[in-house]
């Protein structure tokens, strides 16, 4: 089959490598129909990897059709369209089966394309293990655009507005408005929030962030600006969604008295020096962690469903697969308003 695989930095090749097969009887096989690329893709994409094997297949969103079922799957079904969650779990533990796959007791394999030996799903097909937890049967009355955004970066977004203890008529900051960030501002505005403050660098970015009802700020006069407008306060509730040392301290700052930091991005470097004095005096929480997308869906599907949030309107292009090199490139760049995009295989 075809598929990208990471050959290096800013290396991405569109390569034929072998069909994903049936290793262990609970797996299943999926054709890829649509798969999306992720900011954490682009973390990939500048070199940063756990991986050490030469070249590898990346991408961790995809929706497809079961096309083969081991002998132990009891639910997935040949033919049947399936949504594939980005967080992988072994499906039978305490916290699987609460849907809090990232906190699997036995997992080792967390993420397609990211952890040592998954391969991406920016392919054709791919191996899903324990299929009968790790795809779910395509929610009915929602497009495949709707769908991919259902895999990671929706219910990320949402998880980190959870993380960030909005509640109704909560001022909100959201740092970085890559579509996630910009589905962070959505989501908090749909949970009640008075005041969102967008915050990034990009202007086309922030226009966008404008046309959903946030008070949008370039990065140099957010702390500023919103000391102004909460008249010393700061905001009740900060989304960061970049991971950037910079943007995290930023996020950190923004935040009032008793107020919650939720961090959503991914800090490479993982060596911030934590702002404990910050925290102790303000009585500040934290929280950060990556999505378990399960646990999520029971509230994002109807929502999306019934068009009360568009993640969709984030996709800008719809590219071949064998594009995919370009699309990095394209998704990496920022520019002529690309924000996320899709692969058709
Ligand atoms: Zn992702
Ligand atoms: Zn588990």
């Amino acid at each position: 089959m075809k598929a990208l695989q990471y050959a290096g930095p800013r290396d991405i090749r569109y390569e034929t490598m072998p069909d994903p097969v049936i290793e262990d009887p609970r797996d299943i096989v999926v054709k890829v129909e649509r798969c999306g690329i992720c900011g954490s893709d682009l973390h990939i994409f500048h070199g940063h990897t756990m991986r050490d094997d030469a070249f590898f297949c990346i991408g961790h969103e995809a929706i497809g059709e079961v096309v083969e079922v081991g002998s132990a799957v009891t639910r997935r079904r040949v033919g049947e369209k399936v949504l594939i969650p980005a967080a992988v779990g072994c499906g039978a533990c305490h916290f699987c089966l609460a849907g809090k796959v990232m906190s699997c007791l036995n997992n080792v394999e967390y993420c397609y394309g990211l952890s040592r030996t998954l391969q991406g799903c920016q392919a054709e097909a791919v191996r899903v293990p324990a299929g009968d937890f790790n795809a779910l049967p395509m929610p009915g009355g929602m497009t495949p655009d709707q769908a991919i955004t259902l895999t990671d970066a929706l219910p990320t977004a949402w998880f980190g507005c959870r993380n960030a203890d909005i509640a109704p008529g909560n001022t909100v900051a959201v740092v970085g408005l890559g579509p996630i960030g910009l589905m962070a501002v959505e989501s908090a505005l749909l949970m009640g929030a008075s005041t969102v403050y967008a915050i990034d660098l990009v202007p086309e970015r922030r226009q966008m962030a404008a046309e959903l009802g946030a008070v949008v700020l370039d990065p140099s006069e957010a702390i500023e600006t919103v000391r102004e407008a909460t008249h010393g306060r700061m905001v009740e509730s900060v989304v960061e969604a970049v991971g950037a040392d910079t943007t995290i301290t930023l996020a950190i700052r923004l935040a009032a008295k008793r107020g919650s930091v939720s961090v959503i991005g991914v800090n490479m470097d993982r060596r911030m020096e934590f702002p404990m004095g910050r925290f102790f005096v303000n009585g500040l929480t934290f929280r950060s962690g990556m999505c378990s997308v399960p646990e999520w869906l029971p509230e994002l599907v109807p929502l999306v469903q019934n068009g009360r949030l568009k993640p969709e309107r984030y996709i800008s292009r719809v590219m071949p697969l064998a594009e995919g090199p370009k699309a990095y490139e394209l998704f990496d760049a920022r520019e002529h308003g690309v924000l996320k995009v899709v692969l058709t295989p």
